[in-house]
């Protein structure tokens, strides 16, 4: 009941019941009691109430010259009342308001189903005042980064931050829509992770809107709450509702020439009886009749509804898809290109092996590669300086300053002024030692990543680095297979021997290693050009060209990094490689409903024109089925805010 009240309250929903009601007074008073004086002045009532919502529509879109449905509604409704019609015309305003407005309201569940997202972020903070513990609560806006905010168990948390004292899992499935909760533990002090590192620790980041589980924890805000990641992907995905899909611009451009078409037509038939022998009113009724069953009403919204309900329903899985049409590129999708670091293996590679060339000895070179390293944000810095670190103690690095990091080859920096040059053999010219390139080959064929250390024009030796693949990088590849995405490969500026052995464990059919940046943008374009469909899945940062040359390019793990989040075309906010299948399933089910969504509203128009014109559906009839036809599409998008992945 209260749901009647609550749908009532919306106005252009109440109007229709009013222009219904009206109708159906004046039918059973002129039924029973014949014509009664002033009677008339009801169906007036109803074209009012039911016509008003439509006028208003029409009026509006006439000023930007377009012709659109509701014009067409509201000629029919006219040219009814005309012919003396009127009980019928106010049928057809009555059924086609009442149909605009449930509409409305089902395009609301959708866009509700969006915007809930945002009322995850709690109001208040219990923001920490000093050491002694004492809290004040403050509306979420005024904290700034660097504030210490406590949270309590099944509190949600109110900004970005990352956890300094307390352990607790978190469910972050408003935002990653991983099921599982997350642990997370305060960040060691001795640690030294930037703030903007920080993203990368699953097991020390928070993020905005998510929920605290059992324990109490005190964290430090990095941002304001109106640019966390919570707060970007509502952004987001509002701007991704405005963006049109192909078949959504084919369906415009359609209706463009479709209805003053039908406008054409139906002034024609309406001459019928200049050559038929009828009366005017009969050939005007058909005619009317006609406009009904042709208006395309249902085709204007079947890709409408079924990509807002696709968003809607993928933002819940953490999947934030950047409009209708990245959704439905991904749904075509026959080849797929994979970034290895940080996306088929974990992107947390460790050192295994460190070879010292002559006398210098391994701690200096850690210490200088440390050094410079510290200057970069690649995944093997991070692992130089983390493990360098861990073994050297807190010994103070040396000075490192102008870092530029060579693209898919390495790292140039100054180390207390010295030329320091690190990265894989292909960095240096031909002068590398005999020894050290026998070392190099060594390691490479156990499947380490390798870096040469060189310091002020002296070779100083070798680290091996070793990164382990994903554990569910087998099972999403598997799953993708299973989808019929027949060719899965991976691309990377790591050596070839590397990239077959990730390539083995993670069953992939084709490894391509020793690629600059610009050769895997190559390698894509080739790609689109055999298959027309390619998805690029990699981090997003390191890889954003590659990404923006695919024909949809996917960012994992984009909770952590603005740059990921605004540039894919798809970011998985989780860092889970799985999420990849159940994306490209939900593309294609939404693919799906907007085919069925098509053939019901043109086959529905094939069906009436004919049977209006051949005089086998009164406009009661049409009227019926066409307001029909556009509820059903409209419902039958909205399954897709209850879509299960079937695996
Ligand atoms: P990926 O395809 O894994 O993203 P990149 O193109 O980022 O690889 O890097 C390719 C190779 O270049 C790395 O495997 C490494 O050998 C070397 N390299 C890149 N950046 C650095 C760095 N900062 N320090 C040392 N080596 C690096
Ligand atoms: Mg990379």
């Amino acid at each position: 009941m209260s749901n009647i009240i609550r749908a009532l309250s919306s106005r252009d929903l109440l109007f229709s019941f009013i222009c219904g009601l009206l109708l159906l007074v004046n039918r059973v008073v002129t039924w029973t009691a014949g014509p009664v004086p002033g009677i008339d002045l009801l169906l007036a009532g109803s074209y009012f109430f039911g016509g008003y919502y439509t006028a208003i529509e029409v009026v509006r879109s006439l000023r930007d010259r377009e012709f659109n449905i509701d014009l067409l509604m509201l000629i029919a409704a006219i040219g009814a009342a005309i012919i003396g019609a009127y009980a019928e015309g106010a049928l057809l305003l009555f059924l086609f308001s009442l149909g605009g407005a449930l509409e409305h309201q089902a395009m609301d569940r959708a866009r509700s189903a969006i915007s809930s997202l945002s009322e995850l972020a709690p109001e208040t903070a219990h923001r920490l005042d000093n050491e002694n513990g004492d809290v004040t609560d403050v509306p979420v806006e005024e904290l700034v980064k660097g504030d210490r905010v406590l949270v309590k168990p099944g509190e949600r948390f109110p900004a970005d931050g990352y956890v300094l004292k307390g352990q607790s899992a978190v469910n972050q499935a408003p935002i990653t829509g991983e099921s599982i909760p997350v642990d997370k533990a305060p960040v060691d002090p001795k640690k030294l992770i930037a703030d903007s590192e920080v993203a990368s620790f699953p097991e020390h980041v928070i993020f905005a809107g998510s929920i605290n589980g059992d324990g109490s924890v005190e964290m430090v805000v990095t941002g304001a709450a109106s640019d966390s990641t919570l707060a970007r992907v509502i952004r987001l995905i509002n701007e991704a509702e405005k963006q049109k899909s192909p078949t959504q611009r084919f369906a415009t451009s359609f209706e463009k020439w479709f209805v003053p078409a039908v406008l054409i037509f139906v002034t024609l038939i309406s001459f019928a009886f200049l050559v038929l022998d009828e009366a005017f009113s009969t050939s005007f009724y058909r005619a009317m009749t006609v406009l009904v069953g042709a208006s395309p009403c249902a085709l204007a919204i079947s890709t409408p509804s079924a990509i807002l309900s696709g968003i809607a329903r993928s933002a819940k899985l953490g999947i934030l898809i950047k409009g209708g049409g990245p959704l439905e590129e991904m749904g075509l999708v026959k080849a797929i290109a994979f970034d290895k670091t940080g996306t088929l293996t974990e992107g947390r590679p460790r050192i295994t092996d460190v070879i010292s060339l002559n006398g210098s000895g391994e701690d200096n070179m850690l210490r200088i590669a440390a050094a410079a390293e510290k200057l970069s944000d690649h995944p093997i810095a991070n692992a130089i300086v983390r493990d360098a670190l861990a073994r050297l103690g807190s010994e103070k690095l040396p000075e490192g300053s102008s870092a530029e990091s060579v693209q898919g080859k390495g790292l140039k920096a100054l180390v207390d002024g010295r030329i320091t040059e690190i990265g894989k053999a292909g960095l240096f010219d031909n002068s590398i030692p005999e020894s050290l390139i026998n070392s190099d080959r060594e390691l490479m064929e156990k499947g380490r990543t390798t870096v040469v250390v060189r310091y002020d024009g002296e070779y100083l030796g070798l680290i091996g680095l070793m990164d382990v693949s994903r554990p569910g990088s087998k099972s999403a590849i598997q799953k993708l297979r299973a989808l019929g995405i027949s060719r899965l490969v991976m691309l990377t500026g790591d050596n070839q021997t590397v990239a077959d052995a990730i390539a083995r464990e993670t069953g992939l059919d084709e490894a391509v290693g020793d690629l600059l940046p610009e050769d895997k943008l190559d390698y894509l374009k080739k790609m689109v050009k055999e298959y027309a469909h390619v998805a690029m899945i990699g981090d997003g940062v390191n890889d954003a060209p590659a990404l923006a040359g695919a024909s949809v390019g996917i960012a994992m793990g984009a909770a952590g990094s603005d740059v990921a989040l605004e540039t894919a075309d798809v970011a998985l906010m989780a860092d889970d490689i799985n999420k990849l299948p159940t994306a490209i399933a939900l593309s294609r089910s939404t693919r799906r409903i907007i085919k069925q969504n098509i053939f019901i509203s043109l086959g529905m128009i094939a069906f009436l024109v004919p049977a209006a014109l051949f005089g086998f559906a009164t406009m009661g009839i049409a009227v019926f089925l066409h307001e029909g036809s556009t509820l059903t599409v409209v419902l039958n998008a909205l399954r897709l805010l209850g879509w299960k992945e079937q695996v």
